[in-house]
């Protein structure tokens, strides 16, 4: 917080500052500068706010009054009607392309499958965003921070969805060159489509997605291309707004679960900040319960978590232990592989914050399996929003939770959809199919035995009187 001066072009450095999350560190820096790790020790930073002098709006009717102020731009996305809780930009440098215009809808369905009752079970479709994920709501803050800093060039490595997102900024923007690390054959096609149709310099490293992070984290370094990825603290504020917007959903009030899928871990970590800083200024006066939920493929949380103990314990979490785990991992040759290409991570670049999330909201972590995954997916499907692989390991969690009776029957649980039912129509197909060769190129190679809820297409001849009499067989 060295510098107060707030010309319009320049950060909030007088109200806004990044900080390292390790209790004793705790380095500090501008929110002008551009970090992936805290230069002291090595630890990720948050952005951080002087709520002091801020004085952010002491109630939620604040946030609702900006509906009736649309045409206001800021006002209008998902994630700037809550700019006075993500203060780290003036006005004027918000980079928005109307993120955050998603939905909690109730889902009875669901709700049966789980085993809740049929208004306790919300599902937080983020697969609405402009590119189809919840990565939207973080890139718009991501980029807002790079367009304060000057940046030109945003690279990101991924699984699909942050690329897919990044491409949409740039090309909506025009003012910065997006540059894409993907691993090999690991990116689904709806995906891939995507950061290609936007025009983003892609680039296919012969490697797995951690392969591609470490290389884009070297390579941006010594280029001075802004890195997307959710190491970057700015990214995380922007996704703090899809808990905002679940408690607007509920009408301001506090669910007992969020539940969420577990890859790189930025989600978990930013709902976890997001809940601290709620209650730190006052607006909310408890906070859920999280669930955060690992493929059993990809399962390094699980692992660390529940396995050997490992908590966010102030900042002191036990590196040893998982240096020790990813040891283990290298020398088994253990490598991360789901049908949820979209959180088949080894090392989730964010696993102290997502601990620290863990420990702010009484967490837990579970695995599930690809069969699970899957066939949570379609009753997703069948409720009527549908979602990607990965999106539904929060609702085959949530039933694992709710069969273990962790979750109680009378809980209000928040599943998270965190992208779009059209972004990998190849799971989708392959489940559906009928034919037994696409199944277990598919799936079945992944241990996936039998597509539980499979709806079938069915085949007809050409005749009106056939189809009439198929129709009144099966409708
Ligand atoms: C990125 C992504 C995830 C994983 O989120 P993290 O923040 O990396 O844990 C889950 N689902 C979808 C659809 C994603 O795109
Ligand atoms: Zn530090």
């Amino acid at each position: 917080m060295a510098d107060s001066s707030t010309t319009c072009a320049t950060p909030r450095t007088d109200v806004a500052f990044q900080r390292c999350i390790s209790p004793s560190c705790a380095a500090t820096y501008g929110v002008d500068e551009v970090l992936v790790a805290c230069t002291a020790c090595g630890g990720l930073v948050d952005v951080v706010y002087d709520w002091d002098r801020l004085g952010p709006p002491d109630s939620w009717k604040f946030f609702e009054n900006k509906w009736s102020a649309r045409r206001d731009r800021l006002a209008f996305s998902g994630v700037w009607r809550f700019y006075e809780l993500m203060q780290f930009a003036p006005r004027d440098n918000v980079v928005t392309i109307g993120e955050g215009q998603t939905l909690l809808q109730r889902s009875a369905g669901v709700a049966e499958f789980v085993g809740l009752k049929p208004d306790g079970l919300f599902l937080q479709y983020e697969g609405m965003n402009p590119s189809g994920s919840f990565k939207d709501n973080g890139m718009s803050a991501a980029f807002t921070h790079a367009s304060l800093v000057g940046a030109r060039q945003a690279a990101c490595a991924s699984t699909g969805n942050t690329s897919a997102s990044l491409a949409a900024y740039c090309s909506s923007l025009g003012a910065m060159k997006a540059v894409i690390f993907i691993g090999s054959g690991k990116i689904s096609y709806g995906k891939l489509s995507q950061a290609l149709d936007y025009g983003a310099l892609t680039v296919q490293i012969a490697g797995d997605f951690d392969d591609a992070m470490a290389r884009v984290k070297e390579v941006s370094a010594e280029m001075g291309i802004y890195l997307v990825n959710s190491v970057n603290p700015f990214r995380l504020e922007g996704q703090k707004s899809i808990m905002f917007r679940v408690l607007e959903g509920l009408g301001w009030e506090v669910p007992d679960w969020i539940v969420v899928p577990g890859g790189n871990l930025g989600n978990s970590s930013a709902f976890g900040k997001a809940f601290a800083e709620l209650r730190e200024i006052g607006l909310i006066d408890r906070v859920p319960r999280l669930a955060v939920i690992n493929a059993t493929g990809a399962n390094t949380l699980y692992q660390l978590y529940e396995k050997r103990g490992v908590r966010w314990n102030d900042g002191a979490t036990a590196p040893d232990v998982i240096e020790q785990y990813y040891v283990e991992m290298d020398s088994e040759a253990r490598r991360a592989s789901t049908i949820a290409s979209a959180i088949e991570i080894n090392r989730p670049v964010n696993l102290s914050k997502c601990l620290r999330a863990l420990d702010t909201c009484d967490g837990v972590v579970r695995q599930v399996s690809d069969q699970e995954i899957l066939d949570a997916k379609a009753r997703v499907g069948a409720g009527g929003l549908g979602c990607e692989p990965a999106s539904a390991a929060s609702v085959a969690g949530a039933k694992l939770l709710r069969d273990e009776g962790v979750i109680a029957p009378s809980d209000r649980v928040v599943c998270i959809l965190t992208g779009h039912q059209l972004k990998d129509p190849t799971a989708t197909m392959a489940y559906h199919t009928t034919d037994q060769d696409q199944f277990n190129e598919v799936l079945g190679k992944r241990g996936v035995r039998r597509a539980t809820f499979a709806n079938r297409a069915v085949t007809v001849a050409n005749d009106v009187d056939e189809i009439v009499k198929t129709i009144q067989l099966y409708g």
